[in-house]
């Protein structure tokens, strides 16, 4: 039986999204030859590439608002840097919620002046720090809307006429939002989307070409966008995977649905950490909680065996938090189901039961 995978990343993706893409490897649109083998500028890929980049589009409500999506290389990493190549001039203004946001500062510093708004470092990052303020003279505003490894999660963003840029790697595609406030959004497509191997990039074109820098050609948001996303041969397989977990989504509802089940998912399991004396959770905040990543220690280091040895025959996997939290993370993306994290909460109840 398929393990209950609460993977941080690369992480758990549809049953049916993995069939297909096991298929094309072997035999793609019927060619009989492998998706991996044919060239990135035959029809049928170009049709890949496009049906992803429009799939995107249509989940975040952004056609025909002066947005491209673009599949990049070099992961959520690369992006750090790209933002500041291809949007700071003199100043940028971040938000410092996590390891995440800290490592893109470190990468724009490189190129300009930073100003950290606001930081919750101070206190291992268990809060989204609010009530800051964002400079009117920076160029643009860098948030990251869910901290994968401490579990908090932005659950509003300011309103600013500053250019908004959101790394939104492990929430992109998990709730409803007005995703036009956003003028540049990307998202490593390991954590909600696809393989590793590929980043999404969807900016508002009228935001491009300002800076007085020359931008090397792999790094320029325009190359990409005035090459369909073609620009050098893409990474094939994970934006064919990445387009049929957006159609996936697309057939299970959209957006809203799946917003739904993810909020089932992150009651269920916050309900039980609240309830249950055993289990701390990391957040102080409750409306900071994410809904992607749950956070949480044991009341009680003694038990750490009992229950490790519980989940484990229970056929969870991936329940171990990062090294910088510690405890547990349970990572509940959009293709976990339900009755996942209800195998975990009984889990929990049962070592209540026991301790
Ligand atoms: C995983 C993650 C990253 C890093 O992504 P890579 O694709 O490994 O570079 C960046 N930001 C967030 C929020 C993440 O969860």
């Amino acid at each position: 039986m398929k393990k209950h995978n609460f993977s941080a990343g690369p992480c758990i993706l549809p049953q049916p999204v993995l069939q297909k893409a096991a298929s094309a490897i072997s035999n793609f649109n019927g060619l009989n030859l492998s998706l991996i083998e044919i060239s990135h500028r035959s029809k049928d890929f170009v049709d890949v590439m496009e049906n992803a980049r429009t799939l995107a589009l249509e989940h975040l409500g952004l056609q025909n608002k002066g947005y491209k999506a673009l599949f990049l290389q070099g992961g959520a990493s690369l992006e750090f840097l790209m933002v500041a190549y291809n949007l700071l001039e003199k100043k940028g203004a971040y938000l410092n919620t996590g390891t995440w946001a800290d490592k893109s500062i470190k990468e724009a510093k490189l190129l300009g002046d930073i100003d950290i708004v606001a930081s919750s470092k101070e206190s291992n990052f268990n809060y989204i720090p609010k009530g800051y303020s964002i400079p009117s003279d920076a160029d643009y505003f860098h948030c990251t809307s869910n901290n994968t490894i401490f579990g908090t999660q932005m659950q509003s963003f300011p309103d600013t006429d500053v250019t908004l840029v959101c790394d939104m790697s492990s929430d992109i595609f998990s709730r409803v939002m007005d995703f036009s406030k956003f003028d540049l959004i990307y998202a490593g497509a390991q954590k909600n989307m696809g393989p590793a191997g590929t980043t999404l990039v969807v900016v508002k074109e009228e935001v491009l070409g300002k800076v007085s820098r020359t931008i090397p050609s792999m790094l320029d948001y325009k190359v990409h966008i005035s090459k369909d996303s073609m620009f050098n041969t893409p990474s094939v397989f994970p934006v064919y995977v990445s387009m049929l977990t957006l159609e996936w989504l697309k057939e299970i509802g959209g957006v809203s649905e799946i917003e739904k089940i993810n909020n089932a998912k992150a009651n269920l399991l916050y309900s039980e950490i609240d309830r249950n004396a055993l289990f701390n959770g990391f957040v102080t905040n409750n409306e900071d909680r994410s809904k992607m990543n749950a956070t949480f220690t044991l009341a009680d280091d003694s038990l750490k065996d009992s229950f490790d040895a519980m989940w484990k025959s229970a056929g969870i996997n991936g329940l171990n938090g990062h090294r910088s939290v510690g405890g547990y993370r349970a990572s509940m993306y959009n293709a976990l189901p339900l009755e996942s994290v209800q195998v975990l909460v009984d889990v929990m109840k049962e070592l209540g039961r026991k301790g």
